[in-house]
């Protein structure tokens, strides 16, 4: 089914591809790449295919298929200590405004000495 997409919307740019990313996993519902301003090495988006602003906009099939994706990346990038973070709402620091789940890998003191 084609994807609800705004325009306007640098998100929805990545998925359409005008906008490159370095993609992670893709399926029928979502998107996920690498944040380009990783906040440590692995930094990961999750996204909806459709456009949608904040959590409580986005229909509950999205989400099924959200978190398993976090699963997955977890499991590829072999992190044990990991934060999944999720912002709406400039208050709250949500800066991008389409729905997006963050998997920010929290490296040990011996990782960030590589
Ligand atoms: P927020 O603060 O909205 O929860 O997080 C937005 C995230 O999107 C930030 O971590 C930022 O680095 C990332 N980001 C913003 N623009 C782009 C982009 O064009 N490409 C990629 N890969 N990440 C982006
Ligand atoms: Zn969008």
């Amino acid at each position: 089914s084609a994807a609800r997409s705004l325009a306007s919307c640098i998100f929805c740019k990545i998925i359409k591809g005008e906008i490159p990313s370095y993609k992670l996993i893709e399926s029928e519902l979502s998107f996920s790449f690498l944040d380009i301003g990783p906040l440590s090495k692995g930094h990961a988006l999750i996204i909806p295919k459709d456009h949608a602003e904040k959590l409580h906009e986005l229909p509950d099939e999205y989400l099924t298929d959200i978190l398993p994706i976090a699963k997955k990346i977890a499991v590829a990038q072999g992190i044990e200590n990991y934060n999944v973070l999720q912002n709406n709402g400039k208050i709250a620091h949500q800066e991008v405004p389409h729905v997006h789940f963050h998997v920010i890998p929290k490296p040990s003191a011996s990782d960030e000495q590589g």
